[in-house]
């Protein structure tokens, strides 16, 4: 038997296999490149080809491909295999270095925006020496950045490095203000949980909306949900714990530190959170868990699902994306220090970041708006569509005092001076929780709470990292020209929590008061749909900093508008088809054949006497009768505005649409169909029930 160290990474070509197998010249030639982004050049590209491919091979791979994540959201890849012809007619496995650093796979069917219209018909991969390669099944998978001929990003990693970089950069000259010289390169780390449902398979087999939309389009509520919350952290089911622990082996072999699994508060839904990592490695991460999570519950007749809200009514699914800055010298630059100095860099960071979540909610809610997050997003749920931080009591009572110049009433009462004073140790154990917050401070991170559990984690952090680069670089723009630093520093953190402290909120985010609050007194933004969030992307304020800091050219950031609306009306689309089909062909069908069955039963029942009372099956039938033609007329209420829906060919104007005119169809289409189920004899209903569907995995 392997124990976990032995087994732990033993699918990943990290820096451990590199030392081993690479000559001590190109292994730092390499590592040059990881750390400092500098150019490889062919000869070493070569050996590690050649080091990687034979590693490869004795781990059983005949293929490789070079792996990336267009804007559909998930990840791609094209297989080649090694083998080349030898002259004797037997074949040699071979890779170059050209085919590790530079693919180019016929990505004529990714979506681009407009982008390879505009630029170049052809895309490229090119390898990431950042996220290390790994083997999956039989191919060895060589993390790639996919990119037009004219530079222009296809994915969403080449703006995430791209963020990361900015973000470095404006937190070096920061750190040198504090006289921090020996920092070379500061970085951000996310630690991303991951929400889930497992059903069983056999049931998911039998509804059409699971299979082509991944959520429920029907279902009556069962008699039991999650009301009793005996579900959270509850033992975990015996199926469960044997997806769970064969899932745990899969990551770890692939190097992915999966840490804490433990049922969630809806029945069915569970969450696994790794441990983190660099923004770059947990995002690449991210999406091989949610892949290989999937592949693990087939395996174990069950499907995992992804989607953000597979049942109405019990909670939905999302990712908490935990977020710190760090330095390469292993200071986490959100953690309040232990002196003056440290404390006054802590609070300019913190500042930063309150800055950037404020000047740029707009940009922050669009990065996480999906059709199907739009369900938890501003639907009353966790967390709410308007973007607010959670500081817990006492930091803010420490901004306040700051802001005001007057005494922090901690344990001394004394002013908060910069650079002087030491923040109250309570900091660093802080154990406030407020679950309802979008944005939380959690005593050395940030908990970003709004991302959609099937979303790529990239685009939140692209967003993120870019929003703070900007507060940072105002900031180093003011302090470098500053007389006296101290001075400068208590005035600027001063003047940016007076700004900003809107954005601040300590109190029950679900509550329909502070949504009022916040839109009408504090003008915070309640972005509460896709196609409402969506435009921000090209309001001039965001594309000039995104584009200030090289993150997205203004051509890219038209592309994700398009691709992100488009997926949109698409997603909804399908949906809205999926729910008329099953209207049409399943529950129809049903509730009228039920109806006949109770009609018949009162016939013969007459038939035996006529005295008898039908008093109930005629009331059942009328009742039948009703919600049946209630169904019909909404089932063809929805077709026309669905028809309607195709003669629109504008994006915007179809999103719109959309939001306006097919969502409430459909609600009012769902709410007859639960009403049939619930007339309805057990075995007429057509396909598992919500009960059946929650319950089901023991
Ligand atoms: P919760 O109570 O929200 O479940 P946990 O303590 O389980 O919080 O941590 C959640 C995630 O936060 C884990 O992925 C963990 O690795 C990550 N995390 C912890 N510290 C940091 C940090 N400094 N930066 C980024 N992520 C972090
Ligand atoms: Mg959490």
């Amino acid at each position: 038997m392997t124990t976990v160290p032995e087994m732990f990474g033993s699918m990943v070509f990290d820096s451990r296999v590199m030392k081993a197998r690479l000559s001590g010249e190109v292994y730092h030639s390499l590592k040059r490149t990881i750390q400092n982004g500098t150019r490889l050049d062919l000869s070493v590209a070569n050996a590690v080809a050649d080091a990687m491919k034979d590693w490869a091979v004795e781990n059983g791979a005949t293929h490789f491909t070079h792996w990336f994540q267009p804007l559909t959201g998930i990840t791609a890849e094209k297989h080649d295999s090694f083998i080349t012809p030898a002259p004797d007619g037997r074949v040699l496995m071979e890779f170059s270095g050209k085919e590790l650093i530079r693919g180019e796979p016929d990505a004529s069917s990714f979506p681009s925006g407009g982008l390879r219209a505009t630029f170049e018909a052809r895309g490229y991969t090119a390898w990431d020496p950042t996220s290390y390669a790994f083997i999956k099944g039989k191919t060895l998978c060589i993390p790639t950045a996919f990119c037009s001929y004219g530079g222009e990003a296809l994915d969403k990693k080449t703006p995430l490095l791209r963020s990361m970089e900015a973000l470095n950069c404006q937190a070096l000259r920061v750190l040198k203000l504090f006289g921090n010289d020996e920092v070379r390169r500061v970085t951000p780390s996310v630690g991303p949980e991951q929400e889930y449902f497992l059903i069983d398979k056999a049931l998911y087999e039998q509804r059409k909306d699971l299979i082509y939309t991944g959520r429920t389009l029907f279902g009556a509520k069962p008699p039991k949900g999650q009301e009793l919350d005996d579900h959270y952290f509850g033992s975990i089911k015996p199926r469960v714990a044997a997806f769970m622990e064969e899932l745990n082996t899969e990551l770890w072999k692939l190097g992915i530190l999966a840490k804490t699994e433990h049922n969630e508060v809806a029945p069915a839904q569970h969450e696994l959170a790794p441990i983190y990592t660099t923004t770059n490695l947990a995002t690449d991460q991210n999406q091989l868990t949610m892949e290989i999570m999937q592949r693990v519950a087939a395996k174990h007749d069950m499907v995992c699902l992804l989607h953000e809200k597979p049942f109405a009514g019990v909670n939905g699914s999302g990712k908490h994306n935990n977020w710190s800055l760090s330095t390469d010298t292993g200071v986490n630059l959100l953690s309040p220090g232990d002196t003056p100095h440290e404390n006054a860099q802590f609070l300019l960071f913190l500042a930063a970041v309150i800055q950037a979540v404020d000047d740029y909610q707009g940009l922050l809610r669009a990065s996480v708006a999906t059709a199907g997050n739009d369900h938890r997003l501003g639907a009353n749920e966790a967390p709410p569509a308007v973007i607010s931080m959670f500081l817990g009591d006492e930091l803010t009572a420490v901004l306040d005092a700051i802001e005001t110049d007057s005494a922090y009433a901690g344990v001394e009462k004394k002013k908060m001076k910069l650079g002087v004073d030491v923040l109250p140790r309570f900091l660093r154990d802080t154990t406030d929780r407020n679950r309802t917050s979008p944005f939380a401070f959690t005593g050395n991170k940030f908990e970003f709470r709004m991302l959609g559990s099937s979303n790529s984690i990239a685009c939140a952090n692209i967003m993120l990292n870019a929003a703070v680069a900007q507060s940072l670089k105002l900031y180093a723009d003011e302090l470098e020209r500053a007389e006296d630093f101290n001075a400068a520093l208590h005035e600027l953190i001063k003047r940016a929590i007076q700004a900003h402290k809107r954005i601040i909120f300590n109190g029950n985010g679900y509550d329909d008061a502070w949504i009022r609050e916040a839109t009408e007194e504090r003008g915070l933004l309640n972005l509460r749909t896709t196609p409402d969030a969506i435009p921000e992307l090209l309001k001039a304020k965001n594309v000039e900093m995104l584009t200030a800091h090289k993150v997205y050219t203004e051509a890219e950031l038209r592309s994700r508008y398009e691709i992100m609306l488009e997926n949109y009306c698409k997603t909804v689309c399908i949906e809205a088809q999926t729910m008329s089909d099953m209207a049409r062909k399943q529950i129809l069908p049903a509730v009228a054949r039920y109806a006949a069955d109770v009609a018949r039963d009162a016939a013969g029942k007459k038939a035996l006497d006529a005295g008898l009372s039908c008093a109930y099956e005629t009331k059942l039938v009328k009742k039948l009768t009703a919600v049946i033609e209630s169904i019909d007329a909404r089932t063809d209420a929805l077709d026309s505005v669905i028809a309607k829906l195709r003669t629109i060919s504008d994006v915007t104007e179809e999103a719109n649409f959309i939001r306006d005119e097919l969502l409430s169809r459909m609600t009012e289409l769902r709410a007859a169909a639960d009403e049939a189920e619930i007339l309805t004899e057990e075995r007429c209903w057509p396909f598992p029930t919500y009960g059946d569907l929650l319950f089901s995995v023991k």
